[in-house]
């Protein structure tokens, strides 16, 4: 009897109710946790607890640098952890796509995972929504076919329903990838 395919999505943490956050608490997300959970092999990834921030930790957020680059930065310390981060996340993304993920759903507003609209602050501490976590960059980056969306994004019907055909969609090509290959 065939068996079905491994439908494997990438997820922030925080979202399947890990107590992964700055201040050691979750954003567990109901559709995810119940609604997708029995269908999915979930591969969780924290960027922030990956590059040892800990938990709990001090607040980080996206400041806009002097060259126009949103950078991201610990404003308690004023450390800018932004090329510690970049650098993970690319090996990081390397890794997780040999793991032939069918998609991604990211945390929204994180300075780290979200995938649009995240705040980044001007040298007048004043905050404007358009940045992208830095881990987000370089999934969007060096997974461009990868179907991704933010917790928040999915509780739109319409996008919902885009974002499971586009899953779908690409695991069903993977399996013939992998059929063809083999
Ligand atoms: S949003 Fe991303 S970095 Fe922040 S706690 Fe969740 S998984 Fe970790």
């Amino acid at each position: 009897m065939a068996t079905a395919p491994t439908i494997r999505i990438g997820i922030s943490s925080c979202l399947l109710g890990r107590k992964v956050r700055y201040d050691g608490s979750h954003k567990r997300d109901q559709f995810a946790t119940e609604v997708l959970e029995p269908y999915v092999e979930w591969v969780p990834v924290c960027p922030e607890v990956d590059i040892g921030l800990g938990i709990p930790r001090p607040e980080i957020r996206l400041e806009r640098g002097a060259d126009g680059h949103a950078r991201l930065v610990m404003p308690s310390t004023g450390e800018d952890l932004t090329d510690r981060m970049v650098e993970y996340a690319e090996d990081r993304v390397r890794r997780l796509l040999e793991l032939d993920l069918c998609g991604y759903i990211l945390k929204k507003d994180s300075p780290s995972c979200g995938m649009e609209g995240v705040e980044v602050y001007d040298s007048d501490g004043v905050p404007a929504l358009e940045g992208i976590g830095v881990f987000a960059q370089a999934l969007l980056r060096l997974a461009p076919h990868l179907p991704v969306e933010e917790e928040g994004r999915l509780n739109d019907p319409h996008l919902r329903e885009n974002f499971i055909a586009r899953v779908f969609a690409c695991c069903s090509r993977k399996e013939r990838e992998s059929a063809a290959a083999s």
